[in-house]
């Protein structure tokens, strides 16, 4: 089962700096192992039929089939090494502060987006580790 936690984290301009950081809430997820199987076999499964499907595509199939093959193995195994997603969430624009929607990505240090209405660069720092989350 499925575990999420809500962060409350920074976000700054990328192209400003001098912009007072304002605060965005985002949701981690946390998948167990049985659900992080079941995610890299549909990946597994969306890939491999997209190879079948491109057996029927004339002279592309030589390229496609392998390509898709080899990805179904390669995207399910890193699927399956995804313990932690960002869900995505809400934050504050530092420079016209409307609300921005913060956009589903893998959970890195590091995640960048644009606001929605005045499309400034956004930067936002996520906790990677607990030690860092209990210090904040
Ligand atoms: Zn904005």
């Amino acid at each position: 089962m499925s575990v999420n936690h809500e962060y409350i984290i920074l976000v700054s301009s990328r192209d400003n700096r001098e912009l007072t950081p304002t605060n965005a809430t985002i949701t981690r997820i946390d998948f167990d192992k049985s659900e992080r199987i079941k995610n890299a076999l549909k990946t597994f499964g969306f890939l491999i039929t997209m190879a079948f499907i491109s057996i029927f595509v004339p002279i592309l199939h030589f390229v496609l089939v392998p390509a898709f093959f080899l990805g179904s193995f390669i995207f399910a195994m890193d699927k399956f090494g995804e313990k932690t997603r960002n869900k995505g969430g809400q934050g504050e624009c530092p420079k016209c502060h409307q609300h921005f929607k913060v956009q589903p990505s893998k959970w890195v240090p590091r995640i960048t987006n644009n606001c929605d209405h005045c499309h400034e660069d956004l930067e936002m720092l996520l906790p990677v580790s607990d030690e860092l989350i209990a210090n904040s």
